[in-house]
């Protein structure tokens, strides 16, 4: 532990430990080895980081900047965070275990959000309304202030892409708190920052425990905006919270998203996709296509060719090129291993699965791709949020049918279409209650510009595009009588 890499908060542009020099050891999931240690931050943490927050935003040079310079402040972090993307993405495949060549797409989505959000930073503008009479309206559009970003572990750097472009491209200042399991990455943009020019306090990083630095974060008094990626759970504890002192909340919640098959889709098109719908990120993805779901008339067929393809997939380390990595942590390997017994008890058909590598080290998080089928409905395996590489493939009639499964959920994230039919195509897509519909695709790109979130118990608000720009702003009315 002793020459682990100490890494650091970002408080007011300085880096620094927790104030009570508490730290949390950091171990690969690869191996489940430490190799680095971050700050056990607290409340006292947190007040700091606000009160740098709110300086930066009321007196500091952040609040001062025009758009156009924000713009400029976040392409050249754009910039930055390019130059170092392999060593970022080492940080984060070695912390989360994902594997390195996804790690990089990763910190590209990141530098791509920044360049996006960089150059909308001065075209975002009110209106002016009509009025009867001598009156004439305007809407300024305005940042809430202070933002609280509390963001997961299964895409640190993206997801801290997307919820800091956007907050300071519309002049808020933010405190991140990232999540214990995986946030190397995150530090290390925090120190990034102070080299891209970020204003001192316009971005603040703490990292430390959900239930102590992540409730003292979304609980403060002096907190004008929560965004919250995370699991349904926390989120609801986070709207309580944030109820008492009446903020408004962004929620990115999970997904039991469905990947729909119609007998006229391009199987030969749609089979590397759905797979990769589930085993991307090792299936910790809220948008995983976790449920397939397959016409009854092609269902064998298909069905048989999925199972191949699962029983060649291997599970590695991060650092060698397989198809998926470890899961994050042990804690989550349990909660997967639970629901795959679970599912062998009630005796739903386990079809396929693939191999972890000869060569993974003993300590790692690993678990090989499952593939069940004929999962029924009402199962906790085709309802549950399972966050691994475990799918689940039903079989449907008729498009009704289609649409009343994929439906069939509490979520409402992402979902797919797979048809070669137009007009099919859009009846169902216009059916599917998700935020995002694929048509022949699934997750295609990185997809900064496409507005994302979730319906039902997926959450609310919409993150990403420029509708995350919206959500990081605040109408103003000014009404002029010019009689
Ligand atoms: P989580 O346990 O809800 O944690 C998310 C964040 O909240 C972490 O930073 C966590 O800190 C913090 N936290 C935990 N308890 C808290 C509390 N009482 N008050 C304030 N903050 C608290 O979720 P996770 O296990 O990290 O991530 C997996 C879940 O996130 C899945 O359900 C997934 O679907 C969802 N997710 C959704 C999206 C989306 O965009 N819709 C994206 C990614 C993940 P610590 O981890 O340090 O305790
Ligand atoms: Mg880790």
């Amino acid at each position: 532990m002793t020459n682990n890499k100490s890494y650091k908060n970002l408080i007011a542009g300085k880096l620094c430990d927790a104030i009570s020099g508490k730290k949390l050891d950091v171990t690969s999931p690869s191996d489940g080895l430490s190799f680095a240690s971050i700050p056990q931050s607290s409340k006292r943490d947190i007040d700091l980081a606000v009160r740098s927050a709110r300086h930066a935003y009321e007196k500091g040079a952040w609040g001062k900047m025009s758009a156009t310079e924000r713009g400029r402040v976040l392409l050249k972090f754009s910039f930055l965070i390019e130059k170092h993307k392999d060593e970022l993405a080492s940080l984060e495949a070695k912390d989360t275990g994902k594997i390195f060549s996804q790690a990089k797409s990763d910190i590209s989505g990141l530098a791509r959000y920044f360049e996006f959000y960089g150059g909308a930073a001065d075209k975002m503008h009110g209106d002016t309304i009509p009025m009867k009479g001598d009156f004439l309206a305007l809407t300024l559009r305005e940042p809430h202030g202070v933002v609280a970003g509390i963001i997961p572990w299964n895409y640190p750097s993206k997801i801290l892409g997307r919820v800091i472009g956007a907050a300071l491209a519309m002049g808020n200042s933010l405190v991140i708190k990232p999540a214990e399991d995986a946030c190397l990455s995150v530090l290390r943009v925090g120190e990034l920052a102070i080299i891209a020019g970020v204003p001192d306090g316009a971005l603040n990083i703490v990292a430390g425990t959900g239930i102590e630095a992540g409730a003292a974060l979304s609980s403060h008094k002096d907190v004008d905006f929560i965004s919250f990626t995370g699991s349904p759970i926390t989120g609801t504890i986070i709207q309580q919270t944030a109820a008492k002192n009446n903020r408004g909340v962004t929620m990115e919640l999970g997904g039991k998203s469905a990947q729909v098959v119609f007998a006229d889709a391009d199987l030969e098109k749609a089979l590397p996709v759905i797979v990769s719908g589930i085993i991307h990120n090792s299936g910790q993805v809220c948008s995983a296509g976790s449920r397939v779901l397959i016409e009854q008339s092609i269902y064998d067929e298909f069905i048989k060719k999925l199972a191949a393809r699962f029983k060649e997939l291997v599970a590695g380390p991060h650092d060698a090129d397989f198809d998926l990595g470890a899961l994050v942590s042990q804690k989550q390997l349990k909660i997967v291993k639970a629901f795959i017994e679970q599912a062998k008890q009630e005796n739903i058909e386990l079809l396929a699965t693939g191999e972890i590598a000869n060569n993974a080290p003993k300590g790692g998080n690993y678990i090989e791709p499952h593939l069940f089928t004929n999962v029924p409905p009402k199962s906790d395996l085709a309802q549950k949020e399972i966050f691994g590489p475990v799918l689940c493939a039903l079989p449907f009639k008729n498009e009704e049918d289609a649409i009343k499964l994929a439906n069939n959920t509490e979520f409402g994230l992402v979902s797919s279409v797979w048809s070669n039919d137009g007009a099919r195509q859009i009846r169902v897509a216009k059916k599917i209650r998700a935020g995002q519909i694929f048509i022949n695709a699934y997750g295609a790109g990185d997809g900064n510009e496409l507005p994302f979130g979730g319906f039902k118990k997926s959450g609310f608000g919409r993150e990403k595009g420029l509708e995350g720009l919206y959500e990081m702003s605040a109408i103003k009315t000014i009404i002029f009588n010019h009689s």
